[in-house]
């Protein structure tokens, strides 16, 4: 039997990662908020915050839960001391398999033998993160769906070595956030990705084809297939930059053309204008 799960620690303070502290600390879990610079941290505390007030406001939370939420979670920028004592840790930094597998390389040497290292990656192979640590049996991708305190989904990514108990101390815990865990297999963009990213591309292609404008193809999406956001109001929300590691990922990992990347999102990040996060995207963000 696993210990019990008290520590949690959350390696970047991004969307995902502040998101993803402050339902640990919701649920009464102790949280160490990591990230690689204090004003990272800071923003992302800043965040949780204005979301907490958020759920003050609409009465789904009281000023004192609010109060104790925050006094659960501490700040940190140094991965070592992050994570030393915690049962689980949740890496949710930048979507680069260079930076995710330096973070999973000092993880395993820093914390307890016998902690769960989850990854909330979209697309980069869990097998290949566990490998480079020394328990790959303790290795898991907790995939959380943004924003993360109102998406109910997350999918559990079994990589090659995942052990059944690690797999399902990760879903017992995922069922305490009040997340509904769905098991999927190691294959790159797990399912979640791989049938949402190829669409949110190819409306790229329709917009730099000329085929339509980005309100048009939303609306044909919102209102002829239902949707609650068209495919790229979704991109801009996501960051087109997470977009096109991901259509990458697939590219790369399923080697058929009918991922490759549309030219568009490639220019649009290559100009820094990722979407909501930095006030353009497909649509413009900028405070008037
Ligand atoms: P983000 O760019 O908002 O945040 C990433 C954070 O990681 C940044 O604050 C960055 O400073 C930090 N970081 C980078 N290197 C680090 C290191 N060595 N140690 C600690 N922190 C480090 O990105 P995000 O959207 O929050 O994505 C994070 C992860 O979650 C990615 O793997 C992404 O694929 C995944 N994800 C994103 C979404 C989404 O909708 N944005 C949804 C599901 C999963």
């Amino acid at each position: 039997m696993k210990q019990e799960i008290k520590n949690i620690a959350v390696i970047g303070s991004g969307t995902m990662g502040n998101g993803i502290a402050h339902v640990f600390a919701q649920c009464g879990y102790n949280v160490v908020l990591n990230d690689i610079k204090p004003e990272f941290v800071e923003r992302g505390m800043k965040t949780i915050a204005s979301n907490l007030d958020r759920q003050v406001k609409k009465g789904t939370l009281s000023d004192q839960q609010k109060k104790e939420t925050l006094g659960r979670i501490k700040t940190s920028t140094n991965l070592e001391n992050a994570a030393q004592s915690a049962d689980f840790v949740v890496e949710a930094a930048t979507e680069d398999e260079t930076i995710k597998k330096d973070i999973f390389r000092t993880l395993d040497g820093a914390t307890k033998p016998d902690v769960i290292l989850a990854s909330n990656t979209s697309s980069i192979s869990i097998t290949g993160i566990a490998a480079i640590t020394k328990k790959p049996q303790n290795v898991i991708g907790m995939h959380f769906m943004n924003p993360v305190p109102v998406m109910k989904l997350v999918e559990l990514i079994r990589g090659l070595a995942t052990s059944n108990e690690t797999f399902s101390t990760v879903k017992g815990l995922a069922e305490k956030l009040e997340k509904v865990p769905v098991e999927v297999n190691d294959y790159p963009g797990f399912v979640s990705n791989r049938v949402l990213l190829p669409m949110l591309n190819e409306a790229m292609y329709c917009v730099m084809e000329g085929v339509a404008g980005p309100e048009a193809i939303d609306t044909v999406m919102k209102l002829g297939m239902n949707h609650p956001m068209g495919p790229l109001q979704l991109a801009d929300f996501i960051g087109l930059d997470v977009c096109l590691s991901i259509m990458n990922v697939l590219h790369e990992g399923l080697g058929d053309s009918k991922y490759r990347p549309c030219p568009l999102l490639k220019k649009m990040v290559a100009s820094g204008n990722l979407g909501r996060k930095t006030g353009k995207g497909f649509y413009d963000y900028a405070v008037k």
